[in-house]
């Protein structure tokens, strides 16, 4: 896939489920955590593998192959979103199961962690293709899946529509709507007011806070962003509107930088005119990885796993780096940039903004009472900025990075809850 991020040329080959146990691994000893309670944590709970048969437009039958991993349970029904990926691999997906038990336990919400996976390419099959496939991987997951039990919602290349063909599928095996089996659903049919943003909005949050204890002036500040998804574009966005200025963007086809600021509203219109914010005519061409080394003070990474590693971890000049995708940094990129002076505001934290909504979005599916966005976002800043001061008080006690910090507070709060409730039978 040409269109595709170049895996080979900007990651490493550190196994990504590896990576997510050696930064549980990283905080056991910090948080003397009980060594059977840290065994059982770095495993998945469940795994479920299914092969999906789908009905192609030509006529013939072609077979994917999905995952739903369940990582812990402890605090609440699994919670994670379901990506469309030609790269989708199993451990893949248990690693980002583990990352959502840490990211809804920070955040404080009554979740645990789950993720799903289908190896497949969206951008190469049409409309109906893209529907039959999730209708049969619904139906398949949906032995595992329910409003209690562990609630889907979008990830990477899966959106609203995707949402409402699931919460579509499961309904009807039930004979009823059910829509608080998956989030991120349109507003239509129990969606909330906020979900689309959210995850920018979260991320906007903490990385202002973190602004404000480094006392570096919000106004102006130069961001770049690799990845112009639900999660980048919509950062950009956001953080314009708030004075920020955007110097750099990329996306999977190449990218745009302006040291004077990017016309925002003008690469949002670009790219839904040409599908890339490459060639956008307000700035000079850099590539997807250059981007992570420009000059800029805050670096967003918002597209794949372990892209910044121990190779470039050494050039990056942001300040601070806001990690909206999941896994952008590799444990050895993560001690260079610590010992760099460099604050990263770890994926559980930057951008638990989503689940956090989507958390919003399933409390009102179940009450039957949906909130203004205003509410919604206030709700929203309350949580960040709680988890970025809980964060940040326990990284500054133990003089530990960001992460550590925050790994620290999330899985205590894990092995609290699974010690509470003790070994069946
Ligand atoms: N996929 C998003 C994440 O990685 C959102 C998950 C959710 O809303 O459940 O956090």
């Amino acid at each position: 896939m040409a269109t595709m991020l170049d895996r080979s040329a900007v990651q490493s080959s550190q196994n990504v489920w590896e990576m997510a146990q050696q930064q549980l691994d990283d905080v056991a000893a910090l948080i003397h955590l009980n060594p059977s309670v840290h065994a059982y944590l770095r495993e998945p709970k469940r795994v479920l593998h299914v092969s999906i048969p789908v009905r192609m437009d030509n006529g013939t039958f072609a077979i994917f192959t999905g995952y739903r991993v369940q990582h812990n349970m402890s605090r609440g029904p699994a919670k994670g979103g379901i990506r469309f990926h030609p790269d989708v691999t199993l451990d893949e997906v248990k690693a980002l199961a583990m990352w959502m038990t840490w990211k809804c336990a920070l955040v404080n919400i009554p979740f645990g962690g789950a993720k799903g996976g289908v190896i497949c390419d969206p951008k190469a099959m049409s409309m109906q293709e893209l529907e039959n496939l999730t209708r049969r991987y619904t139906s398949e997951i949906s032995i595992v899946i329910g409003p209690e039990k562990d609630i889907p919602a979008p990830d990477v290349y899966t959106t609203p529509q995707i949402m409402a063909w699931i919460m579509d599928t499961f309904s009807m095996q039930q004979g009823y709507s059910v829509p608080g089996v998956v989030t991120g659903k349109p507003l239509s049919i129990g969606g909330s007011l906020g979900r689309d943003k959210a995850t920018a909005r979260g991320c906007l949050y903490v990385v202002e806070e973190a602004l404000r204890v480094l006392e570096m002036p919000p106004q102006g500040a130069r961001v770049a962003i690799q990845g112009f998804g639900n999660a980048g574009l919509h950062a950009a966005d956001l953080m314009a509107m708030r004075g920020f200025r955007i110097v750099a963007v990329s996306d999977t086809r190449g990218g745009v930088a302006n040291p004077k600021g990017l016309d925002v509203r003008g690469l949002i219109a670009h790219k839904s005119d040409t599908g890339s914010v490459a060639g956008f005519s307000g700035g000079e061409a850099i590539t997807n990885r250059d981007v992570l080394e420009c000059d800029c003070d805050v670096l967003v990474p918002a597209a794949l796993e372990k892209v910044i590693t121990g190779d470039n971890a050494g050039r990056i000049r942001a300040k601070i780096v806001a990690e909206a995708a999941n896994g952008p940094t590799l444990p050895e990129a993560d001690a260079i940039l610590h010992e760099r002076g460099v604050m990263v505001l770890p994926d559980i934290l930057a951008n638990a903004g989503g689940v956090t909504v989507s958390y919003f979005e399933w409390v009102q599916d179940l009450q039957e009472n949906f909130w203004e966005e205003e509410e919604i976002n206030d709700r929203l800043r309350r949580k960040m900025v709680r988890a970025f001061r809980d964060t940040y008080e326990l990284a500054s006690k133990r003089n530990v990075d960001m992460r550590r910090g925050a790994y620290a507070v999330a899985v205590s709060r894990v092995a609290e809850a699974t010690t509470v409730r003790g070994l069946y039978p």
